[in-house]
């Protein structure tokens, strides 16, 4: 099967008891046991429930692994991932992440002994020297949150299985329509199926999937006693959503050409960070790896332009966290996604007060474009 086929075909779609073509809602917390003792498929729904597996199976397979999870929110599913290792584990950390990720290691993780470097995923030679000897695993995304960064997934995973560690990829920004990390070498890909897997801004969710049958034991026992799972609801809406992922993407990126086009020829806009421009230092290593370059779109106003009279005057572009909807979205990571990193270490990575990212939506690209223009020519 084809990948748009599989997202509509793919998991558990039909109910083998009634045919029902849409996975039901199994809202139930435990099942009846019929025999004392024995191995019942299903018995409680933390553990294991209809609704939640067929998703995971469904992800597990356009990820191109053998065992998918689901998790109550992306954050989840990378705390329960990072769960994996133990006190004194050193890790080799993408220097763009989103900012929960970044709260999630500096507050949390650190507390419970787990050792960070942080690097430029740019930078091969920098994420081979940071590799230590109790180094156990590389973590990063690509395309980054927000400065669409690019890193190399094949030549990392190589530089990793050097040296005996394990790749951890987010995959949120690209989507496994774009790009399926565990084919070029990586062991566990994580998502904020929050974005555009879920893609209507109507469910907050998070998946991991890997190809290791020893990590996919190890992360069923930790989503079974961590218990940070996604509830048969959410699961049900989120495969609902899935199944339209890739024609969504299609529009999604067919829109972010045309706002593209519309930016670079705007005398208001400054530096314009997107993968598909060819300019764009990650371009070949994305156009190598990804199938498009997708719909996030970050950049700079111009010296002097005032970010927020830009964003406040928005009509249409609803000013919000989040990405990846079906609505376009925007935001300034220093205030709102990323305000949790510190400002200094903000800057060094790159991400000016004044930055502001857009999610380019699903609605006729002539009003994206009008609303943005409308909301330009107020700071004239
Ligand atoms: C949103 C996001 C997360 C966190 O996911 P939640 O579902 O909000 O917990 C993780 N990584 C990336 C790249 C994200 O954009």
């Amino acid at each position: 099967m084809k990948f748009n086929t599989q997202l509509i075909h793919g998991g558990n779609s039909e109910d083998p008891t009634t045919g029902a073509v849409s996975t039901p809602i199994y809202r139930s917390s435990t099942f009846h046991q019929h025999v004392l003792g024995g191995e019942p498929k299903w018995e409680y729904s933390r553990t294991g429930n209809p609704t939640r597996a067929s998703l995971e199976k469904l992800i597990a397979e356009l990820e191109h692994g053998t065992a998918g999870f689901a998790f109550a929110s992306g954050s989840a599913a990378i705390h329960a991932t990072f769960s994996l290792f133990s006190q004194g584990d050193h890790f080799v950390v993408g220097s763009d992440v989103y900012g929960g990720t970044f709260r999630l290691i500096n507050k949390v993780l650190k507390r419970f002994g787990l050792e960070f470097t942080v690097v430029d995923m740019q930078d091969l030679e920098a994420v081979e020297n940071a590799i230590q000897d109790n180094t156990v695993a590389v973590y990063f995304e690509t395309p980054t949150n927000p400065l669409l960064q690019i890193a190399d997934i094949k030549a990392i995973a190589d530089i990793a299985k050097k040296h005996g560690i394990k790749t951890i990829v987010d995959n949120t920004f690209a989507t496994p329509y774009n790009q399926q990390p565990l084919t070029l070498g990586a062991d566990i890909v994580v998502h904020s199926a929050t974005k555009y897997l879920g893609g209507h801004s109507d469910v907050v969710a998070g998946l991991a999937v890997t190809n290791d049958d020893e990590i996919a034991e190890q992360l069923a026992f930790l989503q079974n006693s961590i218990g940070s799972t996604l509830g048969p609801d959410d699961s049900w809406l989120l495969q609902r959503g899935m199944k339209t992922l890739g024609a969504r993407m299609r529009v999604h990126q067919e829109n972010a050409n045309e706002v593209i086009n519309f930016l670079q020829n705007d005398d208001h806009i400054g530096k314009i960070y997107y993968p598909g421009l060819k300019d764009f230092p990650g371009h070949e290593v994305a156009a190598k790896q990804m199938r498009n370059f997708g719909a996030m779109i970050s950049f700079e106003l111009k010296d002097g332009l005032d970010a927020k009279k830009f964003v406040e005057s928005l009509q249409l572009i609803d000013l919000a966290e989040s990405l990846g909807g079906i609505e376009s979205l925007i935001e300034v990571p220093a205030v709102m996604t990323h305000g949790s990193i510190p400002r200094e270490i903000r800057l060094e990575n790159g991400i000016k007060d004044e930055l502001i990212r857009l999610s380019v939506g699903i609605e006729d690209p002539e009003d994206i474009i009008a609303d943005l223009q409308q909301a330009l020519k107020k700071l004239d």
